[in-house]
């Protein structure tokens, strides 16, 4: 690459190049040097930009750069955060509850009670884990003004007191971006084993084996040394990693077949030529039909608030004991008990699918435990705050909830016209990536 300042002033005796550059240095001082007494925020933003670009044509080593960087870092220092003292945060440890947290920080279990009543409808804290965390506003009385649970960047619920002493919630999503890698591997001893030597986690091998069921039998079938390619995507916020993960595509080629499973954005799985790979999902999780007696609503008004409360799943109107269903294959993620939500369950399903089913009077699985499409999980029941039993069943696309009675559920049927090309486009990309990924592998 020309460098023509460099160039130049390497031709020149050392004195002259040091004059040369310090003129150059104090020109840039000076270019940049604030306007106003107080340095404003965006020129502070902008200052590295141009500085990259004007010394773009230099070498990096010369260590110029760098010096310039610190002056800058003396000129314009960061203004020192102002501390907030109504302001506490708290990382969750492990088997930590929010009664415990709650007495530490000395709030009442009056307001733990307003809090859980505001996390009815999303149940976000239930699930407190190690690398969560909980920001606390007091008001002047020590009391708690608002709580905000991180679970991870993309990912925050905030609780509000409002006027009349209860709480609001607001979730604060971001989808942030999602970044793939391939992972390769020849399956020696079992699959679970191989898959996890390549990178994949529980869940991730629990989809590919769910989605492959009908097709081989991962005890039995396989054969020594059968390979395997997955394209497996990250999603990050920003730098930070937010610890979701999801499977792309999957290659396995075994004896002499070829099994292939690749995630459309409807977010259904399908193989190669386009056929469906997921059980269809079962519209209502119950054995027959029941009257529904509260319909899904996010814009619900709780009657004697008049906040919006949102009803994020449907109620039937089952007799206490009648047996509740698995809507489709998954694993179970949750079995809770919930002060308003009662006993219940909530089930993972491959691509982005998420069930939830509430007053429950018994559970009959467990956590982690594999389910399959209409396995009985429980007995419905009126266990938390209820006027009557019912069984509240929820659906959730993408971590959203949506209408369980008319959302676009997995049908096993092929892939439909709309998005059609474009899949076959990914599918076509994903394949490439994941043989070069196998040729670099086997040259190591
Ligand atoms: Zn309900």
């Amino acid at each position: 690459m020309p460098q023509p300042l460099l160039t130049l002033t390497t031709r020149l005796p050392n004195t002259h190049r040091r004059i040369l550059l310090s003129l150059l240095l104090l020109s840039l001082m000076i270019l940049f040097w604030p306007t106003s007494s107080k340095p404003e925020k965006p020129l502070l933003t902008l200052m590295p930009v141009l500085l990259s670009a004007s010394w773009a044509q230099l070498e990096p080593e010369h260590g110029w750069q760098l010096q310039v960087q610190q002056w800058q870092l003396v000129l314009f220092p960061e203004p020192e955060p102002e501390v907030d003292e109504s302001l506490s945060h708290y990382a969750i440890q492990s088997g930590d509850s929010l009664s415990r947290i709650f007495s530490r920080h000395g709030f009442s279990q009056q307001q733990l009670h307003q809090i859980m009543a505001a996390d009815q409808s999303l149940l976000a804290l239930d699930v407190l884990r190690p690398g969560h965390t909980l920001t606390f506003q007091r008001d002047e009385h020590n009391e708690l003004l608002s709580m905000e649970l991180f679970i991870h960047a993309g990912n925050r619920v905030l609780f509000q007191r409002e006027a009349d002493g209860e709480f609001s919630y607001q979730e604060l999503l971001d989808e942030g971006e999602w970044y793939s890698q391939t992972l390769v591997g020849e399956i020696h001893g079992s699959f679970y084993l191989s898959a996890q030597r390549a990178g994949l986690n529980d869940a991730e091998i629990a989809t590919v084996s769910q989605l492959f069921r009908d097709r081989v039998n991962f005890s039995r079938d396989i054969q020594a040394g059968a390979r395997f390619q997955v394209v497996r995507s990250d999603n990050y916020v920003g730098e930070e990693a937010t610890g979701q993960s999801r499977i792309e595509g999957i290659r396995l080629f075994n004896r002499r077949q070829q099994l292939t499973a690749f995630l459309h954005d409807n977010g259904q799985y399908y193989d190669a030529e386009g056929n469906s790979l997921q059980r269809a999902f079962m519209r209502i999780p119950l054995q027959r039909e029941f009257r529904i007696s509260s319909a899904f609503n996010p814009r619900r008004l709780h009657p004697v608030t008049r906040r919006v409360s949102p009803h994020n799943g449907t109620d039937f109107a089952t007799p206490t004991g009648t047996p509740v269903l698995a809507a489709a294959d998954g694993v179970v993620i949750r079995v809770e008990n919930h002060p308003f939500a009662g006993r219940y369950i909530e089930i993972q399903h491959h691509g982005q699918y998420k069930t939830r089913y509430l007053h429950l009077d018994r559970a009959l699985v467990r956590n982690g435990q594999r389910v399959e499409r209409g396995q009985r999980i429980a007995l419905s029941g009126a266990t938390g705050r209820v006027t009557g039993p019912h069984l509240h069943y929820e659906l959730h696309v993408n971590n959203r909830p949506v209408n369980p009675m008319t959302a676009n559920i997995p049908l096993a049927q092929p892939i439909p016209d709309e998005g059609r090309d474009a899949f076959f486009e990914k599918v076509a990309f994903m394949i490439r990536q994941m043989d070069e990924e196998t040729l670099l592998a086997q040259q190591r």
